[in-house]
């Protein structure tokens, strides 16, 4: 009988759990699939902690309910394959605001990630540039180009709706500027819908149109449990070989398929200890076999990976950048907040905070006998990076003064505080990027089909996303060795 596959999965974020979960769904029976995470706790950014006593996301927070076809999103189908779908909650409040000259209003309705459908209801907010959206006969997006989004819609509507609205919205996902990312990669819906419509408020509506909303359908969700509940149902259902504190560190083509030399978190070039017993890291490092391997780790680890096998692509994957973020929690007794899920702040604004959420208002399953609200606040932009160099304390007592001043009152002393730091982060897909992944892909199925990439990194950031380009790359690797992914 022949032996069962190996399929090494390197990243044990969402998308290589996914991953590991489709595996273990449509691969041979018997298929043996490992898990390498480098740190000691399996999520990568979903990661669900504990403030004062209570559950709190210390990295991403929600998920959408639909893609942006409008079916069902590939996170809610995994959490339905995962059984957890019973533990689906939804805010209890939705409207969040934005601060425009210091202080709150509220986030017009009908925009497309803050581009309008109706200039009329974002007029309270921004002021489109009168008659610039006007129709040249020609559609606004050329069959294969890709633009940044703020160089459209500063040209269509106008520098306010790019930097009160679409900024922000844009800047709360990817710590990134309008005018660096690129539309087709942020908003695939209305870049598909500006390669045939002429003006960008018809896109809007068109790209509306395409995934009409069900009145009252809820577009976020979470889980009851915390995100972690959905990270560890993955790794349980996957039956997957876990390995913590296992960096991959070199990945060759090995006489059966792939050879991955995996060692210990520390990198045995800086000199230091490993956590275990002292030893010197080089002492641990081990080389296993793999049929196949799927690379789910941010870009800059996968182009150091991919640096032997593909030299020819590592460059490319390397070459996406990342911004960092910091987000500050605090528990705060008995503050007066306005009924809001939270606010967006503008670049313009000058403050250090990017966005905050009032958990206890916007989750009703977070409610707390205790009365204490649990507020979040994010830092840090892309190319901002000084920002975060001030220390813990200094973070909590900036976000507390700024949360204050934009809410028009002292703001209660935080009886707890928590501060999560998320280096290098959140990729910054410039124009092009599509593509760019596209050729890398090509490139790769050509030379090694059995090496399979995924994430953030390429296919978009939401949580959805990265669990649809897991299963994605699991198939590919299924065709590749021989099986039917279908
Ligand atoms: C602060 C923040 C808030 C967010 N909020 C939301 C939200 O509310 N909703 C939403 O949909 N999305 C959100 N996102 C985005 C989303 O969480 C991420 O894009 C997604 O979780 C990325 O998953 P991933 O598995 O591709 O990567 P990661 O989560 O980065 O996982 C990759 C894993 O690979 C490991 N690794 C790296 N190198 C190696 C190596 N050499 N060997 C072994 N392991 C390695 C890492 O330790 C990590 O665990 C947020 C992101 C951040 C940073």
């Amino acid at each position: 009988m022949a032996r069962p596959w190996r399929v090494a999965i390197v990243g044990g974020g969402i998308t290589g759990l996914a991953a590991a979960v489709w595996l273990r769904d449509l691969a041979p029976a018997g298929t043996e699939i490992t898990v390498y995470e480098q740190s000691g706790r399996l999520g990568g950014k979903l990661h669900t902690g504990e403030l004062a006593g209570g559950p709190v996301e210390f990295g991403a927070e929600s998920f959408l309910m639909r893609d942006p076809t409008g079916a069902e999103s590939g996170a809610v189908a995994l959490v339905r394959r995962l059984g957890l779908a019973e533990a689906i909650v939804h805010p209890t409040v939705g409207q969040a605001a934005l601060v425009v000259d210091g202080g709150l209003r509220p986030v017009p309705g009908g925009t497309l990630v803050g581009v309008p459908g109706d200039l009329d209801k974002v007029a309270a907010v921004a002021q489109p540039a009168a008659d610039a959206d006007r129709d040249a006969g020609r559609p606004l997006l050329g069959p294969d180009q890709d633009v940044a989004v703020g160089a459209l819609v500063r040209d269509r509507l106008g520098d306010q709706v790019v930097d009160r609205l679409v900024d922000p919205m844009l800047g709360g996902v990817y710590a990134g500027r309008a005018d660096d990312l690129s539309l087709v990669t942020t908003m695939p819906a209305l870049a598909r819908a500006a390669r045939s419509e002429h003006t960008l408020v018809g896109a809007v509506r068109a790209a509306q149109a395409a995934a009409p909303r069900t009145a009252g359908a809820p577009v976020f969700g979470t889980l009851a449990g915390g995100l972690t509940t959905l990270v560890e149902a993955a790794a349980r259902v996957s039956g997957a070989t876990i390995r913590r504190d296992a960096t991959v560190r070199e990945l060759h083509r090995g006489p059966a398929g792939w050879r991955l030399t995996v060692g210990p978190t520390r990198d045995p070039d800086d000199g230091s200890r490993s956590r275990r017993g002292g030893r010197r890291a080089e002492l641990e490092l081990s080389n296993v076999e793999a049929d196949a391997v799927l690379l789910a780790v941010p870009a800059r680890p996968a182009a150091r990976l991919l640096a032997g096998p593909a030299p020819e692509v590592a460059g490319t994957v390397g070459g996406l950048d990342y911004a960092s973020v910091a987000l500050v929690t605090m528990a705060l007794p008995e503050p007066e907040l306005p009924e809001l899920s939270g606010f967006l702040v503008p670049a313009t604004e000058g403050l250090l905070i990017k966005a905050s959420t009032f958990f206890t208002t916007k989750w009703g399953h977070l409610r707390r006998a205790d009365r204490l609200a649990l507020v979040r606040a994010s830092v840090g932009r892309y190319g901002d990076e000084a920002s975060l160099q001030r220390t813990d304390d200094e973070l909590v007592a900036t976000v507390h003064r700024e949360l204050s001043k934009v809410l028009g009152s002292a703001l209660p002393t935080p009886v707890a505080g928590h501060v999560q730091r998320w280096g290098g982060a959140l990729p910054q897909y410039t124009p092009g990027h599509l593509a760019r992944v596209a050729a890398v892909r090509a490139a790769l199925r050509a030379a090694h089909p059995t090496l399979a990439l995924a994430g953030a990194g390429y296919d978009g950031v939401g949580i959805p996303v990265c669990v649809r380009s897991g299963e994605t790359a699991a198939e590919e690797i299924i065709t590749a060795l021989g099986g039917s992914a279908a």
